[in-house]
């Protein structure tokens, strides 16, 4: 087959990667001029910053994108996190912030910290919610309905804007339960040697070796539909045609690309659905610093802080990170939709939470970076993705707009890859 892929992140690179070791024709758009999208490094002062990414897959080398990788035989050694998480809690009982001192406690001491009632609870619960998972409600109505403790709400906000960059309150109690099942099914996160470049750069090798290309620079404007099917596109001003079109840009960015008053009313239920998908936003921090500001390798999540949701230091995994002596701490808050247009009080918020987070030590902010829109943490908010299906035939949509179910950022990507893939080869 001759496949055109539209964006190189990283849903469509896994796709480029796949279909080229299957021995297909692939040729790769890319607007910009650097290869990776929001999964690739930025080289700032000496230090190995991202695009996006936190330099950290959700389910390290056993998960949906480690084994893909595996599969694609791509050159990343993703080393496991350990702990997964710590939590940081004030030391005072009832104190609601980290002025008066905190302390980390284990991800799975968490339990400790609810009442004797809520406890007892909880062990029933884990037990029956993994057999007959909620079907309706958001996971905020879900704690607050099975556990009333604020401890609950404040954990599930933590994790929730860590892993998703959502408040509890949008995510789906059912997303978050098959999330927790991922968690038992493939367990904890990652950080590959070299950060998110190194995934990048074994993919575009793949790639390259079975003589396919990349094309930077040049931005996709069309997609050429004929009687229903997709059969090539436009991009910078040039026709090229192909058997299939895989697009790494979302369902509704994709849909701006061909004419849709073509197709039969049938398709009216998937532009109706595709209009309701809302990205998801956030706010990420690097900071730099000569001590450690975390001990270990996996994440720090912080639910007493104001806006900051959680935290890694990715140099604890891979010094080369930063310049010698020095280390690379990222922290993300998750924007919620009606703040995204206070950015800057919402990054005030975050920088305040960082000098109660990390109080005594010192260290100095590197880089700011923002994202919502057309460039946001993820595409669709986990828990409302499509298929990767579209209503033309040969056109197909991968990346964080078109996640597998309960697989978290890259690895939900690696989710929809797997079945997008799949379903092309099946049925060609
Ligand atoms: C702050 C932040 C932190 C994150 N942390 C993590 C993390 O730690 N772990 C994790 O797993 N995930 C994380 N994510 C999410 C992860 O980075 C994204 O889900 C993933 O990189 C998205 O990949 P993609 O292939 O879907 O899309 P993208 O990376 O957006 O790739 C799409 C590409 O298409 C190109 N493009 C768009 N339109 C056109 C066109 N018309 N023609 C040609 N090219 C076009 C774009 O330039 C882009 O390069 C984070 C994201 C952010 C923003």
């Amino acid at each position: 087959m001759k496949v055109l892929v539209i964006g190189s992140g990283l849903g469509g690179l896994l796709s480029a990667a796949w279909l080229s070791r299957e021995g297909h024709e692939v040729d790769v758009f890319e607007r910009l001029p650097i290869i990776g999208g929001r999964f690739t490094n930025i080289e700032y002062k000496g230090f190995q910053l991202s695009t996006g990414a936190l330099h950290m897959i959700p389910h390290g080398p056993t998960g949906p994108l480690g084994t893909l990788l595996k599969d694609l035989e791509a050159d990343v050694k993703i080393v496991r996190s350990r702990p997964m998480t710590t939590i940081r809690i004030p030391t005072e009982k009832d104190a609601m912030d980290y002025t008066h001192g905190f302390q980390d406690i284990e991800f799975h001491d968490f339990r400790k910290h609810f009442s004797l009632l809520n406890r007892i609870k909880l062990a029933i619960l884990i037990t029956t919610t993994r057999t007959f998972p909620p079907k309706s409600g958001s996971m905020a109505h879900w704690c607050s309905k099975n556990l009333n403790q604020d401890w609950a709400l404040k954990l599930a906000d933590s994790f929730c804007g860590w892993a998703l960059s959502l408040k509890a309150e949008n995510v789906p109690a059912t997303e978050v339960f098959e999330i927790i099942e991922n968690m038992y099914r493939y367990s904890g996160p990652g950080i590959p040697v070299g950060g998110c470049q190194a995934v990048t750069e074994a993919l575009i090798n793949i790639i390259s070796s079975h003589g396919n290309k990349i094309h930077t620079s040049t931005e996709v404007t069309q997609i050429l539909v004929e009687n229903n099917k997709a059969v090539g596109l436009v991009a910078d001003g040039n026709e090229y045609r192909a058997d299939l079109v895989i697009s790494d840009i979302g369902h509704l960015e994709t849909s701006r690309l061909y004419d849709t008053n073509a197709l039969d009313t049938s398709a009216a239920s998937y532009f109706t659905a595709i209009r309701k998908l809302r990205p998801s936003a956030g706010v990420k921090i690097c900071l730099a610093s000569n001590e450690p500001l975390i001990e270990h390798t996996g994440v720090l999540l912080t639910p007493y802080a104001q806006r900051i949701n959680g935290i890694d230091e990715v140099t604890n995994v891979d010094p080369s990170l930063a310049p010698a002596g020095k280390h690379l701490i990222m922290a993300h808050q998750c924007v919620q939709w009606e703040n995204i247009g206070r950015l800057e009080e919402e990054i005030d918020l975050g920088l305040r939470d960082l000098s109660e987070i990390f109080a005594g030590k010192e260290y100095e902010v590197l880089l700011i970076q923002s994202y919502s829109g057309e460039w946001p943490v993820n595409r669709s908010s986990s828990g409302s993705d499509l298929s990767n299906r579209t209503p033309i035939e040969g056109l197909y949509v991968v990346g964080d707009g078109a996640k597998g179910k309960g697989g978290i950022e890259v690895d939900g990507i690696a989710l929809g890859v797997r079945t997008a893939i799949n379903d092309i080869l099946n049925s060609n």
